[in-house]
């Protein structure tokens, strides 16, 4: 398992430094999470071996029995979530990638403050507008920071999104979530969420600092 996931790595690797080379960008901006929904223990333990660091899960269950096994490892909860399971993303999260609501971010604020942490998280937009998405509309971002403003105990360090599986449409939708990033002040300075298994490389070129992962590194899931 070592080797083939060795492989595959080396791969993405090269891919990320081509992407960064193409845009003038530094390899070391850029965080490769490994998604590893779906994947047992072992592959986890498999690709701590071969030296990845940070994880991804979309499910809050998978992130609750697996995180603990990996205490060192950095674990990012990137998927939807329910607000009646904020509190075990406060507990077994370093990340948050999908905030996409006032009521879950007061939720998490006061979870995180009684945990006596900081909660970093990306908004979650929805930029392309497809119905069957999470996240705000990109005209919502604006007003949802301001209502952010009292959280103390929620940190926003970008954007996130998902974009639509039409590739030919990918990279306008990444350039779109730079552009709101860029209109809102309270933004400067953040990161951005973008790009999975297919489409990664077009968005490190249009600015990601978190790439999220899965089957270009363990294969397709069952
Ligand atoms: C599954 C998932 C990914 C990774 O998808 P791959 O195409 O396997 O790389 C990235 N982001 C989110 C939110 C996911 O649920």
């Amino acid at each position: 398992m070592t080797h083939q996931i060795t492989d595959q790595l080396r791969r993405v690797r090269e891919s990320i430094s081509s992407a960064c080379q193409r845009s003038g960008r530094n390899e070391e901006e850029v965080t490769l999470i490994a998604v590893t929904k779906t994947w047992p223990p072992e592959v986890i333990q498999a690709a701590s071996e071969v030296g990845l660091t940070d994880f991804g899960e979309n499910k809050v269950q998978e992130l609750t029995s697996k995180a603990p096994l990996f205490p060192k490892k950095t674990w990012h909860m990137i998927g939807h979530l329910q607000r009646n399971k904020a509190r075990q993303v406060v507990t077994h999260a370093h990340t948050f990638h999908a905030l996409d609501s006032l009521r879950l971010a007061r939720a998490l604020n006061r979870l995180s403050a009684e945990a006596e942490r900081v909660l970093p998280c990306f908004l979650q937009v929805n930029v392309s507008g497809e119905a069957s998405k999470f996240g705000l509309d990109p005209e919502e971002v604006g007003l949802f920071l301001t209502e952010m403003d009292p959280f103390s105990s929620i940190q926003i360090v970008g954007l996130m999104t998902l974009a639509s599986p039409d590739l030919h449409k990918v990279r306008g939708e990444f350039q779109l979530l730079r552009r709101i990033r860029s209109q809102h002040k309270q933004l400067s300075g953040t990161g951005l969420s973008m790009g999975m298994s297919g489409d990664f490389e077009i968005a490190i070129e249009e600015g990601a600092t978190h790439i999220r992962v899965g089957s270009a590194l363990f294969g397709p899931r069952h």
